[in-house]
């Protein structure tokens, strides 16, 4: 039981919401999560438990009553007959036994359970008409999914025509073998795109492709374990497992028919041993009950079946050891520590860096040079100690000295009030001003194409730039010094920088990296006030009259442009011919579409449009139309003879649209 009132009960429950919403939209939207899943399951268990504790603030929309997942509008939909649904967890033998209890006091005697693998992956159906193959969808929001039929086509393992004319629908799960993950991010790798997080990441992020040519070329497979209609002779799940194989299905063998938890229990220490060793990953081993009559009986609630129960494996853990504590300086001079330790093999990566957040943290766990330290990712990403293995630490091991001096500037560290985090507060130190034009030059701020951070670098280091202002002075003999930079390269980047200068000023606001103010805080004050001179002058009480600007994005915003030298860059901007004010339309946000926020190219020659009034259709429906392919681009549109940028873009496997396709998803619009 808490302490907590109703109210502090309240704050705490929504807070975790906001929390699981966004790291859900991460994991099951965009298939790339941002923290680890024992951290979201730590959090998801907190609000189930306080949710227990006060039903008074249970909601429907909350994460613990609904499948986690949203449909990419990309996609076309496809509504569940039967609902997909999520499954309940538990993390250790204990609560696995108190399943059992709580199955058996419903149905009035011991049952025997089907035991099988988690899979890592995602889970996806499989309808077939008269023994073909139909639909293939994702799970979606559990209700809806998305239709993945022209990527499924693509899975070896996935029969399209069945040995009798059946109208069935089974689903399974699809996966990413650990041998071809491996290989998929080595490739990764060498062209510089982003690796995937683990195999289940790569497997969604394969199979949710709009461009069935790149589901093609990876490699993924199938374990089907579910036959949503079977037909009567089938009474059970270990019955259905074994027919859907007869029938051509991929399905695991490994699971197994229990009549005791005893027997469960050694199951799962063979395989929680065994499944470093097995050619695809788990998370786990389910637990259903194997009398399809009894699964009926027991039935769902909103968001799992009763029926069925996923035991979660601990995280795992390595051993290493700390060899160096490395300090880098961020945009606003906060200074953070990461550990580099000897290269080890940590759930499906290889791992040599671990961030230790702040000195506090890195007093709290003690962590020396010459530490063996556990390291945990629990089975996904964000690498950290969990804890120094004391009896190994060395006789002569000193305490780890908290540096004094900025590792850029050599400027005094500080703490300010509050703070745990050490700052250098030096607003003229390199790291820092590399930090902040990265920043301003990035895609959510002033999107200057072709500033990334080694520019931005070899700019400061030859003293052609200081502060942001001095982007707007950059000649083209100045970008000639730059290392590999050609007349092509220094006519583009020249002209993203001049283009910069049309941008709506809230893309400015948000870029001068002012403390507290993200990109949507500096979007409603501009929506509000539409003018950076006027703004500049707002005090914290007109500020946090707009709907969710608080104290601290106020104050933060005050504070910033009470300096002098705030004031100055801005009057400097302004003299270069930065737009100050707000460009957006008075009618509103852009309802969500197909091309909203996407970045698109245009190639070939047009059929219905010229290039401008295509481009124009595009910006209106939200759309960023560059000239440049590069992997930031979402979709590459062609025409006919289409030449290089076609070959960069499948090259870069960018989703590929004929100008009919995007006509057609525009009209889907109308
Ligand atoms: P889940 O993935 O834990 O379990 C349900 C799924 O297991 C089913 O939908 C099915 O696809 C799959 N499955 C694999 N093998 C199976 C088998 N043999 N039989 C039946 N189903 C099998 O549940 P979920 O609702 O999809 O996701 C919740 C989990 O996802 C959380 O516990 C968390 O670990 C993770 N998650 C992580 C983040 C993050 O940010 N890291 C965010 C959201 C969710």
């Amino acid at each position: 039981m808490t302490q907590l009132s109703l109210e502090q009960a309240q704050e705490k429950v929504t807070a975790l919401r906001e929390q699981l919403n966004k790291w859900a939209d991460a994991y099951y939207t965009k298939d790339a999560p941002v923290v680890e899943d024992a951290t979201y399951d730590k959090s998801y268990n907190e609000l189930v438990k306080l949710e227990k504790e006060f039903p008074s603030l249970v909601t429907s929309d909350s994460i613990t009553q609904r499948v986690g997942g949203e449909i990419k509008s990309s996609f076309s939909k496809v509504e569940h007959a039967v609902p997909m649904l999520s499954m309940g967890d538990v993390f250790s033998k204990a609560e696995l036994k108190e399943f059992d209890e709580r199955i058996q006091k419903v149905i009035g005697h011991p049952v025997a359970y089907n035991a099988e693998l988690k899979i890592d992956g995602l889970s996806l159906s499989l309808e077939y008409e008269a023994g073909k193959l139909v639909r293939a969808s994702t799970r979606g929001n559990g209700t809806v999914g998305e239709d993945v039929t022209a990527n499924a086509r693509f899975i070896k393992d996935i029969p399209q025509t069945l040995p009798v004319p059946l109208t069935t629908e089974v689903r399974g799960e699809c996966y990413m073998g650990k041998e071809s993950f491996a290989l998929l991010n080595s490739e990764r790798d060498a062209k510089g795109e982003q690796a995937f997080a683990n195999p289940r990441n790569a497997a969604a992020g394969s199979l949710r492709q709009l461009n069935a040519q790149i589901t093609k070329k990876r490699d993924l497979s199938t374990f089907i374990y579910t036959w949503v209609n079977p037909p009567k002779n089938i009474t059970s799940q270990h019955q259905a497992i074994d027919e859907l194989n007869k029938l051509g299905f991929h399905t695991n063998q490994t699971g197994r028919r229990f009549e005791s938890m005893d027997e469960v229990f050694d199951f799962i220490d063979e395989y929680t041993e065994k499944r470093n060793s097995l050619s695809y990953g788990i998370d786990g081993i389910v637990l259903k009950v194997d009398d399809l009559s009894l699964q009926n009986d027991l039935g769902n609630t909103v968001k799992v079946p009763r029926w069925e129960i996923a035991y979660k494996f601990p995280p795992e853990e390595q051993e290493t050891i700390v060899r160096e504590i490395v300090w880098t300086v961020g945009r606003t001079g906060v200074v953070t520590p990461t550990a580099i330790m000897d290269p080890v093999q940590l759930a499906g990566t290889t791992v040599s860096r671990a961030v230790l957040h702040n000195e506090e943290l890195l007093k709290q766990k003690d962590v020396r040079i010459g530490d063996t330290v556990k390291l945990h990712k629990a089975g996904d990403i964000i690498p950290e100690i969990s804890e120094v293995v004391l009896s190994k630490r060395p006789a002569d091991s000193q305490p780890y000295q908290i540096p004094t001096k900025c590792p850029s500037c050599g400027g005094e560290l500080v703490h300010l009030k509050g703070e745990v985090a050490l700052r250098c507060v030096n607003p003229m130190c390199p790291a820092q001003v590399e930090e902040r034009i990265t920043h301003f030059a990035s895609r959510q701020a002033m999107d200057i194409r072709g500033l990334g951070p080694k520019i931005v670098k070899q700019l400061i280091d030859k003293g052609f730039v200081k502060d942001v202002a001095d982007l707007y002075h950059l000649s083209a003999e100045q970008l000639g010094q730059l290392d590999h930079f050609k007349e092509k390269s220094i006519d583009n980047l020249l002209t993203s920088i001049n283009n910069s200068k049309e941008n709506s000023v809230e893309l400015l606001l948000f870029g001068l990296g002012i403390d507290h103010v993200g990109a949507k805080a500096a979007r409603l004050i501009v929506e509000k006030y539409k003018d950076l001179e006027k703004i500049m002058n707002l005090s914290v009480p007109e500020l946090t009259t707009i709907d969710t600007i608080g104290e601290t994005i106020a104050e933060s915003m005050v504070a910033y442009f009470a300096q002098p030298q705030a004031r100055k860059l801005i009057q400097e901007l302004m003299d270069s011919g930065v737009n100050m004010g707000y460009l957006g339309t008075d009618e509103g946000e852009i309802t969500d579409n197909f091309f909203k926020d996407k970045t698109v190219v245009l190639t070939g020659k047009l059929a219905d449009f010229t290039r401008s009034e295509f481009t124009k259709k595009l910006q209106a429906l939200g759309a960023k139309v560059t000239s440049s392919v590069s992997k930031k681009t979402d979709y590459l549109i062609y025409g006919d003879d289409a030449g290089s940028k076609l070959t960069k873009a499948q090259q870069l496997e960018v989703p590929l649209l004929t100008e009919q396709d995007a006509i057609a998803q525009m009209n889907k619009n109308n």
